[in-house]
């Protein structure tokens, strides 16, 4: 891989303040192979399918490398192998032992942060400084995190003598890779469990590092089995009477066909589905720094992001001062090559989401919302889109209601408390909402009456491995990180 994209900033951006040199990252020393197998029991195997299918990067529509299509005889075979280990050899193992494991995947993550963080903007389409700075550290914490907790469960939950639960099958979304294949594989490990994982079908690259990572850790082979495919890869995966514990982040349709398929078996579940987040601005506010959180809230990521601040509510006082404000800042924001170290906002994940995102600025349009564009230039090749604000909007209109998973935001104004705290909970979701006021008091006020199962007070998407994260309502149940992502795998 040493093509670059010459999507720069500079040229996508003709009209931001400054025009910055392109600094893009080298992609000389990653190493990717041409065509990856199923990784089952510490190997990496050809599939029972006999089929691949490409995997592509979104900012260059260039294919990368090809992937595996796990069918269900290759879904078995990596039941079979989790279960084989499971009972031969991690159920056996003193938990101090198995901490070695997770600590030295951890380790090697570190090791390996540049050539996971270029990957994972390649295949995925975000910027490198997120994936340098937000996916890769955090997911390797993840495993730190989980790593010291495995040989001391019995402090975690005193009096409780808590024993893992066997299989997992975990499924993830395309919007962190890595970092969703850490949330769910070392707490899951940590518990003293086998997994199977699959990734999802436009960004399975970084998880298949990971697998590279994991057989170099020595882990025994079966303890951990990444397989890629389709939607049926992870029905397959949902329907297999030897699986114990189902891991599942997406969609909310997709969450309830699962729900309904296990229903009546002894599986367990967590769901992690979608959001609609509400990011409320009070009157007395430092404006410009409310602005960057509103920033980091919904263009962050591409707006690919469950938690994502899609809902802006700022109270009356202030909403004309802030909205320029925030179209100034939008205007200054660059979109373009992921690899670029001054680039904001990356590549969409794929045409399919680009389209999604698409209509819906038109539902926008269509339902009398008044629109505002950042007035970048977007590169000619690859799936982008200009960060987008909708004014005027109110609580009936579908790009309120509706989750978009993109770079729109929708504002509307409020006056009191009791009217923004009925409209923020006034949606099917409740993953997560944010607060923006000076007075510690109303901080306190909002998050015991917002049904949110995160609400950030004056900063907007921080996570961190000690601290759990998880819905409410159509949102989904059951917590990852922290303590909480430890009950989930135990009984
Ligand atoms: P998705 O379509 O639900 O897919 C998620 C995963 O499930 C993918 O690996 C997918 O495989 C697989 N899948 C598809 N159909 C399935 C089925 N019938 N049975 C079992 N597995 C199946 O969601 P997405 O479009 O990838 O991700 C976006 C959604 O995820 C958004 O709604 C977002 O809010 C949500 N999300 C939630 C969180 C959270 O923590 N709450 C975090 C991130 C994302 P393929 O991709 O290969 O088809
Ligand atoms: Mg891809």
């Amino acid at each position: 891989m040493s093509k670059e994209n010459t999507n720069t900033p500079a040229a996508s951006n003709s009209s931001s303040t400054w025009a910055y040199a392109p600094a893009p990252e080298d992609t000389k020393h990653i190493r990717l192979q041409k065509q990856y197998g199923l990784f089952i029991n510490g190997a990496f195997v050809k599939p029972n399918s006999k089929k691949y299918f490409a995997t592509s990067s979104p900012s260059t529509e260039e294919k990368i490398a090809e992937v595996a299509e796990a069918n269900e005889k290759d879904v078995d075979a990596a039941v079979k192998a989790a279960r084989n280990a499971y009972n031969k050899t991690w159920k056996k193992m003193p938990a101090k032992e198995r901490a070695k494991y997770i600590f030295r995947i951890a380790r090697l993550m570190q090791e390996r942060a540049r050539e996971l963080a270029v990957i994972e903007s390649i295949d995925g389409g975000k910027p490198i400084r997120e994936s340098r700075d937000i996916d890769v550290p955090l997911a390797a914490n993840h495993f730190f995190y989980y790593a010291g907790w495995a040989d001391k469960l019995q402090y975690a939950f005193p009096g409780k003598n808590p024993q893992p639960l066997g299989v997992a099958a975990q499924i993830i979304p395309w919007n962190f890779p890595l970092l969703m294949a850490a949330w769910k594989i070392a707490p899951a490990l940590a518990a003293g469990n086998t997994v199977v994982l699959k990734p999802a079908e436009t960004s399975p690259l970084t998880a298949l590092k990971l697998a590279e990572i994991i057989q170099d850790s020595g882990l025994p082979p079966g303890v951990v089995n990444i397989i890629t495919g389709f939607g049926k890869t992870g029905a397959a995966m949902v329907q297999h009477p030897d699986v114990n514990k189902i891991a599942f982040t997406g969609s909310t349709d997709v969450g309830k066909i699962i729900q309904k398929t296990i229903a009546g078996s002894n599986k367990k579940i967590t769901l992690e589905l979608g959001g609609k987040a509400a990011n409320i601005v009070f009157e007395d506010v430092p404006i410009d720094q409310a602005v960057e959180g509103i920033v980091n809230g919904i263009f962050f990521n591409q707006g690919h992001v469950c938690c994502a601040g899609s809902r802006l509510f700022v109270q009356e006082g202030i909403a004309d001062e802030l909205i320029r404000k925030l179209k100034d800042r939008m205007n200054t924001l660059i979109v373009g090559n992921p690899l670029d170290k001054n680039t904001d906002i990356g590549a969409i994940n794929s045409k399919e989401q680009l389209d999604k995102i698409s209509s819906y600025i038109k539902i926008g349009v269509n339902e009398g919302a008044e629109i505002f564009q950042s007035a970048c230039v977007l590169p000619k090749k690859g799936y982008f889109c200009k960060p987008t604000l909708f004014l005027h909007t109110s609580q009936s209109h579908r790009i309120v209601q509706e989750e978009i998973f993109g770079p729109v935001l929708a504002v509307q104004t409020f006056r009191t408390i009791e009217e923004v705290i009925e409209k923020a909970n006034n949606i099917p979701y409740g993953l997560s909402a944010g607060v923006w006021t000076d007075k510690g008091s109303k901080i306190f006020n909002m998050t015991s009456k917002l049904r949110a199962g995160v609400v950030w007070a004056n900063t907007y998407n921080k996570f961190d491995p000690s601290s759990p994260f998880g819905g409410y309502k159509e949102s989904g149940f059951g917590r990852e990180g922290g303590l909480h992502g430890l009950m989930p795998y135990l009984q």
